[in-house]
Formats: structure tokens, C-alpha cells, sequence
């Protein structure tokens, strides 16, 4: 692995007086990890990497239908430049990081990538998570299992294979249920169902989906829907989470609210007795900004602090121009500093530059 000259330097100073299990529990202090602290105090711990910008799928929200200009094959980052960065970020006091696209599935060296993370959870790193579609996954789960993967979140809009198939203009949707199937089974920490709601297309299904949960132990995840270049959104195709916990307590009766994480995005809630739990992002019309502790890097290199933001900033370039870890760390924390208090609001966001979401990784 390529490791940077000064890096080897800083973990041996960040862990030099503990053990692998007491680095695993080692909390940052804002003051310790003044890097990834932004100027509102949110401490950033949690990083999404997107591993590629193609897809076996063409999703309506995501992605315009005549697909995205995609970045040459060598401007992507390799397998060294994914883990590198993984262990900086690591050495920094991030402990989760979730694997994303594209569809990270279509990437060769996956399993690579997830034994090389799997690594630095002796560094501090306590979860590996994957967002996946799942048309591809059965064959790969029992093998990203063993490599270390902890979390899965499958994207499924429908238990409607039609309807399925107008959403993301693809065939696939039993390879889907299979892989949601065997996740489960194979005993995952945790499996969770991503659902985009899009009224008068899939709204129809939130209430299939909450009885799915009767006998399935998976958390399903209505997210509301959200704009970004290419995917024609319109606020009356949003349905926000409040209309969908009434058309559900409706029929199922009162539910159950579940206790958040501080930095969830998701509010979770049960229906008495059922296995499984549902829970809603309501990034549109309930936004978590305030708590927000996540960092994206683009499957190019770029740092994008804000999925709504447009500023980014190249790490693969100054990787590939032999900048010090010193150096990196220098301009990361200048980005994070750059970090807006919270996005600007869906109908601004609706007319604003950004890139499609599958160039982003959600
Ligand atoms: N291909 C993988 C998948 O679909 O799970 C990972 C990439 S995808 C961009 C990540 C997540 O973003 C998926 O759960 C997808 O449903 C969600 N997503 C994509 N476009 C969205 C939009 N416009 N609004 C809300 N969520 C969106
Ligand atoms: Fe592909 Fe995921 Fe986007 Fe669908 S949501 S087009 S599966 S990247």
C-alpha cells in the first residue's frame, strides 16, 4: 500500500500509548481531530468513498437516461490511493466508513478494498458499510462477509418487479430480493432497505414495504426524494415523511419511535412485534444538518464536504503530485472549514450546479 511519508509518523504518535482494542474505542476530542472539525464543532468521523461512477442500473432519480460523462479509467483513484486515504481519514479520528457509487459492486478489487479497510480497524476504524443495488451482491456477499464488511444497505424502491423495472429502467428486481434474503441470513450486523419515495410512482408500496418488516429483520428507509442535476426533480413528486408516517399509522396503527443515534439521519420507528424496523431521511423537508459528521470523496478523489455542496477539492491530484500527508491534512481541514451550516433549502437546491447523484454516491 502507498503510504505517506509522514503518516507512518502521526499514527505512531496518535497510538503510540494504546493497544489495537483501546485505539478501536478511542474517542477525538474537537481538539484532537482539528482537522475534520469544522467551524461549527461538528466533528466529521464518518467517511463515504465512492468507488465508481458506472452502474448495472439507470435509476430515474439518480441519473438522466442517456447516462453521465464518465471520468477516464485513470483518473479514478486505484486500490492504493483508496487506502491511503482511508488510513489518513483513520488517523484522524474517523471510525466509519461506507463504500458507495455508482455501484460499488461493479468494481473489480472490492473484496481488495474491504480486506485493506478491514485492516485499519486495529487503527481505529469500527465499521465498514457498503450501499449497494444488490443486483450483483449474492455471489459476492459470503466472501465480503469474511473480508470484514459489517454493514449492508441494499437500494429497493418496490416489491413491484414492473414497477421496478420502469424505475431503474433495468431488469434485475429477483436478484435483488435474493441478495436481501441472503444478507440476512448470513448474519450482517445490520441490513437495511434504501426506498426513494416518488409520489405517483412508488408511494403506493411504503405500506408493502412496512409489512415486509413483519417477519424480515431489515430496517427499511424511505428517503425522501432529492435534487441533483439530471434527475428532473419536482417538489410534487416529494412526499415528506410526515404525510408517510400518517398514511402508515393509517393502517398498521401507532407506531413505535426508536431511539436515534446523535448523528443518525434516519428517525426510526416500529410496528409492535414486527422483526424488522422502518425509518425516515428526511433531508428535504426536515434537514440534520445540524449533526451532520459525514465527508464524501468522489470515486475521481475529490473531498465534497456537503452532498448538496459544490466546492470540491482534489485529493487525487495531490497524491499524484507526491503532497506530504502533512500537506493533504492541511487542505482537507481547510475544506472542512469551508462547511456551510446547513444546505440551502430544496427549491434552491433544485436550480443549483451539482453533480447527478450517481457521480456523488449518495
Ligand atoms: N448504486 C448503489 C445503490 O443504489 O444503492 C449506491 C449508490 S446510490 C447513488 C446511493 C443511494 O442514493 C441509494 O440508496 C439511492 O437510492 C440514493 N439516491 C439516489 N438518488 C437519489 C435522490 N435523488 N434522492 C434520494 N436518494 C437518492
Ligand atoms: Fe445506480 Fe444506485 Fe444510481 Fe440506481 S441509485 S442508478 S443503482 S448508482
Amino acid at each position: 500500500m502507498f503510504v505517506f511519508p509522514r503518516l507512518r509518523t502521526v499514527q505512531r504518535r496518535l497510538f503510540s500509548s494504546l493497544q489495537p482494542e483501546a485505539a478501536v474505542a478511542q474517542q477525538y476530542r474537537p481538539s484532537e481531530a482539528p482537522y475534520l472539525t469544522d467551524t461549527f464543532g461538528r466533528q466529521h468521523n464518518y467517511l463515504r468513498i465512492s468507488l465508481t461512477e458506472r452502474c448495472n442500473l439507470r435509476c430515474t432519480y439518480c441519473m438522466p437516461e442517456e447516462g453521465v460523462p464518465l471520468t477516464p479509467h485513470d483518473k479514478l483513484l486505484t486500490t492504493d490511493e483508496i487506502l491511503s486515504l482511508a488510513r489518513l481519514f483513520v488517523s484522524q479520528g474517523v471510525t466509519k466508513i461506507r463504500l458507495t457509487g455508482g455501484e460499488p459492486t461493479v468494481r473489480p478489487d472490492l473484496i481488495d478494498i474491504i480486506s485493506g479497510l478491514n485492516e485499519l480497524k486495529a487503527e481505529g476504524l469500527q465499521s465498514i458499510g457498503i450501499t449497494t443495488n444488490g443486483i450483483a451482491l449474492k455471489r459476492k456477499l459470503q466472501a465480503l462477509h469474511t473480508a470484514g464488511l459489517d454493514s449492508l444497505n441494499i437500494s429497493l424502491d418496490t416489491l413491484d418487479r414492473h414497477m421496478f423495472e420502469i424505475m431503474t429502467r433495468r431488469r434485475g428486481f429477483d436478484n435483488v430480493l435474493a441478495s436481501i434474503r441472503q444478507a440476512t441470513d448470513l448474519g450482517f450486523n445490520s441490513v437495511k432497505i434504501n426506498s426513494v419515495v416518488m409520489r405517483g410512482t412508488n408511494d403506493d408500496q411504503v405500506l408493502n414495504f412496512v409489512a415486509f418488516t413483519q417477519d424480515s429483520p431489515v430496517t427499511v428507509r424511505f428517503i425522501e426524494y432529492m435534487p441533483f442535476d439530471g434527475n428532473r426533480w419536482n417538489k410534487d413528486k416529494l412526499v415528506p415523511y410526515r404525510e408517510l408516517v400518517d398514511r402508515i399509522e393509517t393502517r398498521f396503527g401507532r407506531l413505535t419511535k426508536l431511539v436515534d443515534d446523535p448523528n443518525d439521519t434516519t428517525k426510526a420507528y416500529k410496528v409492535p412485534g414486527y422483526q424488522g424496523k422502518i425509518g425516515f431521511i428526511s433531508s428535504m423537508t426536515n434537514h440534520f444538518c445540524g449533526t451532520c459528521n459525514r465527508l464524501r470523496i468522489t470515486a475521481d478523489g475529490s473531498i465534497k464536504v456537503c452532498l448538496f455542496g459544490s466546492t470540491e477539492v482534489s485529493l487525487r491530484d495531490m497524491l499524484r503530485q507526491g503532497y506530504s500527508e502533512g500537506e493533504l491534512l492541511h487542505y482537507i481541514g481547510a475544506a472542512v472549514r469551508k462547511k456551510k451550516k446547513q444546505h440551502a433549502g430544496m427549491s434552491e437546491l433544485a436550480s443549483r450546479k451539482n453533480r447527478p447523484m450517481i457521480l456523488i454516491g449518495g
